[in-house]
């Protein structure tokens, strides 16, 4: 009885269903409007009853069956990756090889950890300001305020880091290096890394832009940090990150455009220096659904940031003429014409006229400048770091039992024709290339020669080398 009653309501409520289906198709048609297959634009007169999903979307049965069809039939474009072991989409399965990441330690996993492993940065036994200075010396030529400057913002950064008693936040000691090409600012940054053993990511603002324009955004340089502490996430959060051309992302003036590249950018880099949570892409410079990701906390981050800016010694100069020219002790408009130390004058507010926001400013607060290197400090760039490239070529030739001297006058001649190219160091080891070619070229034909020295005439293409015959 119950099974009958419940029979003739629920056909009652078809009935009804249908009733307003063709009350509904009756006044569509009679408005001369109805409704068509979203898919294939068909209208409902002509495909019949059309299906309706979830959103309002309007699908004929021949639609519904085409797809069916064509996820069975394979065609499907994301078909293979369904029929696909789950397990090969986590990380480290066959299917992808994905980079593994170490995460960070908890602090009661960190009691736990054996102390085999040699910890990346040993806080506790940091270098003093001296030492990090005295190491440098032996690699970097001049720049002794530079060179002192950075000892100093690098054992405060890391002694901040190390410090867990809370009572006075200490600020970052990020750095913005002003100098002229080829004056070491690199190599000096480099040098530090290695020396304190920490990671260090080298980029070039000049390929940053604003988030969802072409080119990296600036998280972008964490996944190299990361990449270069072997995706320790614990030994990149102690890294440097040294920011080249930083000088290129100076707002842009008399633009109405959108400045993707210049002023955004130095927004964008805003959070990183002061220090926030980040999420990071694994192996990989480009966030994207295929590739993992995880969190880099950029607090103890060292951020170094470095550029040539050409023409701010012009806004130097202008503001020190300006200053020099008031009231009785007036002084000649040109006196700071010559001078070569005006990079080391620089002040905030040259900066800001330069074109860097003041909030970017703000956030590196140890500005210091380099000196462009004169033939005496490329002379001694020349013979003098542990690595020099002199002592390179000398070892090498050593190796075919051959002893390599340049003398004096030969120093003398690459440092000039170093000047001539105004890039500073940088022209050497290309100038040297060009010199040795011949001699690494002919010196293994013969067996007999025992010592080659390179002359200033051989430099300056007017002579050739002194060679000298074993046992001579
Ligand atoms: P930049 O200031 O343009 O960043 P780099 O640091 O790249 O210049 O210098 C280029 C090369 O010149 C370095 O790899 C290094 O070998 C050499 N060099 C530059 N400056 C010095 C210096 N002060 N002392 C020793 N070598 C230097």
């Amino acid at each position: 009885m119950e099974d009958e009653k419940n029979l003739t309501e629920e056909k009652k409520e078809e009935s009804v269903e249908e009733r307003r289906e063709t009350e509904r198709a009756k006044e569509e048609k009679e408005s001369g409007y109805e409704r068509y297959c979203q898919m294939c634009k068909r209208p409902e007169s002509l495909v019949g009853r059309l299906i309706q999903l979830p959103s309002d979307f309007y699908v004929c049965n021949d639609c519904i069956q085409k797809t069916f069809d064509s996820i069975n039939g394979n065609s499907f474009p994301y078909m293979e990756m369904l029929t696909l072991d789950p397990s090969m989409f986590r990380m480290g399965g066959d299917f992808m090889k994905m980079p593994k990441v170490k995460k960070k330690a908890k602090p009661e996993e960190k009691e736990k950890e054996t102390g085999d492993e040699k910890p990346a940065l040993d806080i506790k036994n940091l270098k003093p300001p001296h030492k990090i200075k005295a190491e440098l010396d032996e690699y970097v030529i001049g720049q002794e305020h530079a060179k002192k400057v950075i000892s100093v913002a690098v054992y405060n950064h890391y002694k901040r880091v190390a410090d867990q008693s809370n009572t006075i936040e200490l600020e970052k000691s990020n750095m913005l290096m002003l100098g002229p090409t080829g004056s070491g600012k690199t190599y000096l940054v480099k040098t530090l890394a290695r020396l304190l053993n920490v990671p260090l990511a080298i980029t070039d603002a000049t390929t940053l832009t604003e988030a969802g324009y072409i080119g990296d955004d600036v998280e972008s340089v964490l996944s190299k940090l990361l990449a270069a502490a072997d995706n320790d996430v614990e030994r990149a959060e102690h890294g440097i990150i040294f920011i080249d051309e930083i000088d290129k992302i100076a707002k842009k003036r008399n633009t109405n455009s959108r400045d993707v590249s210049g002023e955004s950018v130095q927004q964008g880099l805003l959070k990183l220096l002061e220090g926030s949570e980040v999420e990071v892409p694994v192996g990989a410079t480009n966030k994207n659904a295929m590739v993992p990701m995880t969190t880099i906390n950029t607090k103890d981050i060292l951020f170094i940031c470095g550029g040539a800016f050409p023409d701010l010694e012009k806004i130097v100069k202008k503001r020190l003429n300006k200053t020099a020219m008031i009231g009785f002790g007036a002084e000649l408009k040109d006196k700071y014409d010559e001078d070569t130390m005006l990079l080391s004058k620089v002040t905030v507010e040259d900066l800001r006229e330069y074109g860097m926001i003041p909030e970017f400013l703000g956030r590196l607060p140890v500005i210091f400048a380099l000196q462009g290197l004169g033939k005496e400090q490329l002379i001694q760039v020349l013979k003098e770091p542990k690595n020099a490239i002199l002592k390179q070529y000398e070892h090498l030739l050593s190796l075919d039992e051959v002893q390599l001297v340049f003398d004096e006058d030969a120093l003398l001649a690459i440092a000039e024709r170093a000047m001539e190219k105004d890039t500073g160091a940088r022209a050497l080891r290309a100038i040297l290339e060009e010199i040795m070619l011949d001699i690494m070229y002919e010196i293994p034909k013969d067996d007999s020669i025992g010592k080659v020295t390179i002359t200033g005439d051989y430099v300056r293409g007017c002579g050739g080398p002194v060679i000298e015959l074993r046992g001579a």
